[in-house]
């Protein structure tokens, strides 16, 4: 494929907003990108206007490698801030520039476009690539975890995540939980306590026992760092000479493979259970968000064939590193069958960010990083 018309591809996509929700349209997009190379693919509907894609290239009998990323993004903030329009991709100076370029239409265009290569050069490969291209990440990995639930990760070998980390390969990242707890007490006047139940000191008696628990924690990961407890919202009470009837905090953790989610989660349970045994006392547990934390081996085929295609074509060492925000992988993770991931994309330190860019050097590279990773992992 001719350099314009990769930079145009990725170009394309951003200028589709997908902020939170309208990843149809850009699943619309790769699908007719890939049926124009006779590459066939297959819509997931996650919700109207929402659908995840799944295409394969290669043969079957052997190991399959997924690439996977995401097509939402984030809202763009303040537009006024912005030297170029968000949604209007635009080069300058060696980058693109606009929203999603780094965070992650970049990683998935290169994919896409290394797959299709790979299926015009008739390139043999001894197993398939498999594109999971996804809705909704940054708002839980939503359609990660339908394309699980649905089995389309039970016959993975490996997976490479093409979330920004340029020159960088993370193989690990931690968990993430997010949690609420109401407390629920009784109205009456402040200056007769005794006849109401003050749902905030109850709800204060869970925030001293979960703050003594985060703070035994003392198992470390080599590679993650520790185990991360916040309690990030508390709310509670309507009137100051009230006592009040209700109040509420959320939390949050940062798990890793020595306190994994479920340990946390049967902790925060026996914390509520034990406290309810007390008179007046009346909490209820929720767990919102519940990703677990990913972490493969450093010495898996797929971490080794990266790191070496990656040397000869960027003409870097590449280091291996942890990291400590979730990625689809998170439930990718629970698909069947174990199998190693690895975070391998183009872009840089912008996601989020006015101005979100990426280097057009890094995009174009990461297509040859990608196509010649699947050639030696599928062997
Ligand atoms: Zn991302």
């Amino acid at each position: 494929m001719e350099r314009q018309q990769k930079l145009q591809i990725l170009k394309d996509i951003i200028n589709i907003n997908s902020t939170n929700g309208h990843e149809e349209q850009v699943a619309n997009y790769l699908q007719k990108l890939l049926a124009e190379c006779n590459i066939q693919s297959e819509k997931v509907q996650y919700d109207t206007d929402r659908a995840s894609l799944v295409s394969e290239v290669g043969a079957s009998g052997g190991r399959v490698l997924a690439f996977s990323g995401h097509m939402d993004v984030v809202d763009a903030g303040d537009t006024s801030k912005w030297t170029f329009p968000p949604f209007e991709a635009t080069e300058s100076e060696g980058k693109i520039y606009g929203r999603g370029s780094t965070d992650m239409k970049a990683g998935l265009a290169a994919m896409v476009i290394a797959m299709i290569e790979l299926h015009e050069e008739k390139t043999k490969l001894n197993g398939k690539i498999k594109l999971l291209a996804t809705v909704g990440e940054e708002v839980g990995e939503l359609g990660a975890r339908q394309l699980t639930q649905e089995g389309y990760a039970d016959d993975l070998d490996g997976m490479i995540i093409g979330e920004p980390s340029g020159h960088q390969i993370v193989y690990a990242h931690k968990g993430s939980i997010n949690y609420t707890v109401k407390s629920t007490g009784k109205n009456a006047h402040s200056s007769t306590p005794e006849l109401g139940v003050n749902a905030i000191d109850n709800l204060l008696l869970f925030y001293n026992e979960v703050e003594k628990f985060a703070k035994s924690v003392d198992v470390t990961n080599d590679i993650l760092g520790g185990f991360i407890h916040n309690v990030t919202v508390i709310d509670g009470g309507n009137q100051v000479n009230s006592i009040p009837e209700k109040a509420q905090l959320q939390g949050n953790i940062r798990s890793i493979p020595e306190m994994d989610n479920e340990t946390v989660k049967q902790v925060l349970v026996k914390i509520v259970n034990e406290l309810n045994k007390q008179e007046n006392v009346k909490l209820e547990l929720i767990f919102d968000y519940d990703k677990q934390p990913v972490f493969s081996d450093k010495n898996s085929s797929l971490v080794n064939v990266a790191k070496s295609v990656a040397k000869d074509i960027i003409k870097e060492d590449i280091p291996l590193l942890g990291l400590s925000g979730t990625t689809d992988a998170a439930e990718f993770t629970k698909a069947k069958k174990a199998f190693p991931v690895i975070i391998f994309g183009p872009g840089n330190e912008t996601p989020h960010q006015v101005n979100e860019n990426v280097s057009i050097d890094n995009y174009l590279e990461m297509v040859d990083v990608y196509k010649r990773i699947a050639v030696e992992f599928l062997g």
